[in-house]
């Protein structure tokens, strides 16, 4: 039998019904005589509620600047998860399943103290396993932990993932599901190419990639933790009949399983396909070809707190002059170009040319690192489809290209085909 942690995000738990459902997926775990911890969300929508609520006060106290205070942020917006776990709890209680619900401070879930978004530090299993070992279901509240100081803590937007594969690791449990609206980890976002194929398995290290690139399966945050600890984690669909699952064969119904590289047995080149809309590319013609000039470019962009991405620079042919070309994300792209009108004195570039409406598509997989010639059928590929490549990037496991948005679906799909992604 097997120590599981199960979680719920907020459209698993919309309304009493899906909480109702979600009881009947814990009791069948729980009487298949696993162990189970369950981390839920708010219902959907009511996290953006409380945040608007906070955002609205200054409006109503007449105040002008923001009075924002981080601490009383997290004890408005970490209330949305203390409902739905004693809603579960009792919906178990109800179906004759002994089931306690937790707070982040109860358990506890120790935190930094960067209110609002806070990173956890120490996760105290210790009672949980004991009261989990005895048959209890143990129902967590997601998304919030204790600070050092001793005060309510919120891990950032999306942050139950990151509970959830947290707690996995401090009760040291065998799995770490994720039931989702979706069956599973895709080739790419399949509401844009219908042939993406659901994935049975995929390693940490390209997951991690794929949320980080624009997959929305899971947050960032926990993936880099379930990497770290080893937490085998299973994405799979909450809205399943909880009743037509057999639970006594581990992750038997569809889903995707994020593991280590030595589960999956026949690795491809490449796993998937992820892009990012909303970048912004800037190129600075003419820039002088000499020492300290990237830094005076991107000091003052990091002083400004505008996330650079790509950065391509040439190699001038006579020492003189280059180009200089990268990414922002499309949010940033004004307060990046009044930073280098600022300091174009200090920079000395000729002039600045932008486009809002990039997009980065990005080929992922761990095959990449034993095989040549994975970048070059991208390219032939794009080419062959007239697409202007603008800037490219690459690491041990991914190549990034960035196009033109307009060409998104064209691009996306195309590289889906050329790596043999397409369902048969
Ligand atoms: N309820 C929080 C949010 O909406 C945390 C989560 O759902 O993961 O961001
Ligand atoms: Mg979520």
């Amino acid at each position: 039998m097997a120590r599981l942690v199960m979680k719920f995000g907020g459209t698993s738990v919309a309304d009493l019904e899906r909480i109702y459902n979600v009881a009947r997926h814990v009791k069948r775990e729980h009487e298949a005589g696993h162990e189970v911890a369950v981390v839920v969300s708010a219902m959907a929508g009511k996290t953006n509620e409380l945040v608007n609520w906070v955002n609205q006060m200054p409006q109503v106290t007449g105040t002008n600047a923001p009075i924002f205070d981080a601490r009383e942020y997290d004890s408005i917006v970490a209330s949305g998860e203390q409902v739905t776990s004693g809603l579960l709890a009792i919906a178990l209680q109800s179906m004759g399943v002994d089931a306690r619900s937790w707070l982040g401070w109860q358990i506890p879930v120790k935190t930094d103290n960067a209110h609002g978004a806070a990173r956890i530090e120490d996760i105290d299993g210790s009672d949980l396993i004991k009261r989990m070992s005895g048959g209890q279901v143990a129902v967590v509240a997601g998304f919030q932990g204790v600070a050092p100081d001793n005060r309510i803590a919120t891990l950032g937007r999306g942050g139950s993932d990151t509970s959830a594969v947290a707690l996995a690791a401090g009760v040291k449990a065998d799995r770490c599901d994720i039931y989702t609206d979706v069956d599973g980890v895709y080739t790419t976002d399949p509401r844009m190419t219908p042939s993406a194929r659901r994935l049975e398995r995929i390693t940490f290290e390209e997951m991690l990639e794929m949320a980080s690139l624009g997959a929305k399966v899971l947050q960032v945050r926990s993936v880099e933790l379930a990497m770290v600890h080893g937490v085998r984690t299973f994405v799979r669909s909450s809205f399943d009949d909880p009743d037509s699952i057999d639970s006594s064969n581990g992750a038997n119904p569809p889903g995707t399983l994020i593991c280590n590289e030595d589960e999956i047995l026949e690795q491809q080149t490449v796993t998937g396909i992820a892009y990012a809309k909303d970048e912004a590319q800037i190129s600075l013609r003419r820039v002088s070809d000499k020492p300290g000039i990237a830094a005076a470019v991107f000091g003052p962009l990091a002083t400004a707190h505008v996330n650079v991405d790509m950065i391509v620079q040439n190699v001038s042919e006579d020492g003189s002059v280059t180009d200089m070309t990268f990414t922002v994300p499309a949010g940033d792209l004004d307060r990046a170009l009044k930073t280098l009108e600022s300091s174009k004195e200090s920079i000395g570039y000729e002039v600045v040319q932008s486009d809002p409406e990039m997009v980065k598509v990005s080929v992922i997989g761990i095959g990449m690192r034993s095989h040549a010639g994975v970048a070059s059928s991208a390219f032939q590929a794009l080419a062959d489809k007239g697409i202007n490549i603008r800037a490219i990037t690459t690491s041990e496991i991914k190549i990034s290209i960035l196009i033109d948005q307009d060409y998104t679906e064209l691009a996306v799909r195309t590289l889906h085909s050329v790596y043999g992604l397409d369902k048969d």
